[in-house]
C-alpha cells in the first residue's frame, strides 16, 4: 500500500535499517535462535543504525529529534526481518530509555545513555514480579530510605535482556498500597545484594536472554530515585505507550513478512495439478491477509501522525497494541495452514513467527488489559 506519509528522509533511514538487516541478520536467525544466543556484537551494531535514538538529545547519543513515522519504520523492518528474540534483547534498552531520559539525574543522564545509546551497554525494565505483571499498581518489591541511599528487597520476573544488562530501571513500593505508593529507581547490576537467574526454555524469542532479579538489601545511592517519590506508576504507564507503539510496528513487519512467504511458497507449491496459489481458497486467505495489513499499516501511520503533533494518544496506541495482535494471530495461523506440513518444521520463518505471537499478544500490556484500557480512556 502507498504510504502518504513517506518522505526521502523517512525512506533513507527505512531503507538502510532494511539493507542492514536483510544483510546481516535475515541469514542467520535460525541459527542463532537454535543457540539460543546471538553475537554480542549485533548490540553495538543494531544501536549504530540510530533506531533507539528517538527524542533523546544529541548531547547524550540520541538523534535530537523525533519522528514516530521512522519509528514505525524500525519496528516494521525488525519485525520483517522474523528475528524476535535478537529484537527483543537488543531492544529491551528501547524501553527503558524514555523513564532514563526525562526522570534519571544529569551525572546518570551523561554517563549512562551515550553507553546504552551505543549499544556498548545493555539495559533492561524490571516491572514485572512473580505475583502478577498486568497489575502494577500491586507490586510488592519495596524500596525503604536509609540515610542517603535506598534499600530494595523483593524480585522481577521475565525481565528482557536483564542477563546482559548493566543498567536497569526498576519500579518498586515507596508508599502505601496501590498506584500513589510506587516509585522508578535506576539500579547497576554490579550492586551489592543483586543478583540475576536466566529463565530457559521460553516458547519463542529463542535468542532472547530472559531474567529474574533478586534485590536482597539491595542499597543504592538517595539521587538514583528516578522522578518524584510515589510518581513512578505514572511514569510507567506512560513509558508503556512507546513501546506498545513500537510493537505494534513489529507485528506489522511480521505479518507483510508472512504474506510474502505465504506468496513465494504457494507459487511454488503444486497440488492437484496447479500451484497453490491458483486455488480459490488459498487466493481468498492472501486476499484476507492483505487487508488486515493494510488495515494495521493506515492504523499505525494514523497513530503516528497524531503522535507527531505531541499527543499521547493512549486509547489509540492501546487499541493498536490488541488490534496488530489479534490480526498477527490470524495471518500467523494462516500462514502456518498454506504451508501445510513444512510450516510445521522448525528453521523457517512461518514457524518462527507463530511461535512468537503469543509474546506479542501478552507481553507489554496483555490483549485484555488494552481492552480494559481502551474503555476506561473512553470514560465508560
Ligand atoms: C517473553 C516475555 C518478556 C517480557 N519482558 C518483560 C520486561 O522486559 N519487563 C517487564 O517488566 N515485564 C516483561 N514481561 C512481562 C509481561 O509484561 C507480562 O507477562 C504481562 O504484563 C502479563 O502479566 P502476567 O504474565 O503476570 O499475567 P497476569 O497479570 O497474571 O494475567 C494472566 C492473564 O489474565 C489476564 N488478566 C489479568 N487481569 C485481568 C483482568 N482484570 N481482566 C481480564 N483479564 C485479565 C491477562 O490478560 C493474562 O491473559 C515479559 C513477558 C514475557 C512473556
Amino acid at each position: 500500500m502507498i504510504n502518504p506519509f513517506e518522505n526521502e528522509q523517512r525512506r533513507a533511514f527505512k531503507d538502510s535499517i532494511a539493507k542492514f538487516l536483510e544483510a546481516e541478520v535475515w541469514p542467520h536467525v535460525d541459527a542463532w535462535d537454535e543457540a539460543g544466543a546471538y553475537p554480542h556484537e549485533m548490540n553495538e551494531k543494531i544501536c549504530a543504525l540510530g533506531v533507539f535514538g528517538f527524542d533523546i538529545p544529541e548531547e547524550y547519543g540520541g538523534l535530537g529529534f523525533d519522528d514516530a513515522h521512522m519509528r514505525k519504520a524500525s519496528g516494521v523492518e525488525m519485525g520483517r526481518s522474523s528475528a524476535g528474540g535478537l529484537m527483543a534483547s537488543v531492544g529491551s534498552r528501547s524501553i527503558m530509555l524514555k523513564p532514563l531520559t526525562e526522570l534519571a539525574n544529569d551525572e546518570i543522564r551523561q554517563r549512562v545513555l551515550p553507553e546504552l545509546l551505543s549499544g556498548r551497554k545493555g539495559g533492561a525494565l524490571g516491572i514485572t514480579e512473580p505475583g502478577g505483571g498486568s497489575d502494577v499498581a500491586n507490586m510488592k518489591t519495596t524500596a525503604r530510605k536509609d540515610g542517603d541511599e535506598w534499600v530494595l528487597n523483593g524480585q522481577k520476573m521475565f525481565i528482557t535482556g536483564g542477563m546482559q544488562a548493566s543498567y536497569f530501571v526498576i519500579g518498586a513500593r515507596t508508599g502505601g498500597d496501590g498506584m500513589g505508593g510506587i516509585s522508578l529507581f535506576f539500579v547497576e547490576a554490579d550492586t551489592p545484594g543483586f543478583s540475576r537467574t536466566p529463565i530457559e526454555r521460553k516458547m519463542g524469542w529463542w535468542a532472547s536472554d530472559t531474567a529474574t532479579l533478586y534485590f536482597d538489601e539491595c542499597r543504592i545511592p538517595a539521587a538514583n530515585l528516578m522522578g518524584e517519590e510515589h510518581k513512578g506508576f505514572y511514569a510507567i504507564m506512560n513509558n508503556f505507550n512507546n513501546e506498545r507503539f513500537w510493537m505494534a510496528a513489529q507485528m506489522l513487519g511480521m505479518s507483510m513478512r508472512l504474506f510474502d512467504e505465504c506468496v513465494a511458497y504457494a507459487t511454488d507449491r503444486q497440488t492437484f495439478n496447479k500451484p497453490l496459489i491458483k486455488h480459490q481458497v488459498i487466493r481468498h486467505k492472501l486476499a484476507d491477509m492483505s487487508a488486515k495489513i493494510d488495515a494495521m499499516d493506515a492504523y499505525l501511520n494514523q497513530v503516528a501522525e497524531i503522535i507527531n503533533t505531541g499527543d499521547t494518544p493512549v486509547a489509540e496506541i492501546s487499541k493498536l497494541k490488541f488490534f496488530c495482535s489479534t490480526n498477527l494471530e490470524w495471518i500467523a495461523s494462516e500462514a502456518m495452514q498454506i504451508f501445510g506440513g513444512a510450516g510445521y518444521l522448525r528453521g523457517n520463518a512461518v514457524e518462527r513467527i507463530y511461535r512468537e505471537v503469543k509474546v506479542q499478544a501478552i507481553g507489554g500490556g496483555s490483549q485484555e488489559i488494552m481492552r480494559d484500557l481502551t474503555v476506561k480512556q473512553m470514560g465508560l
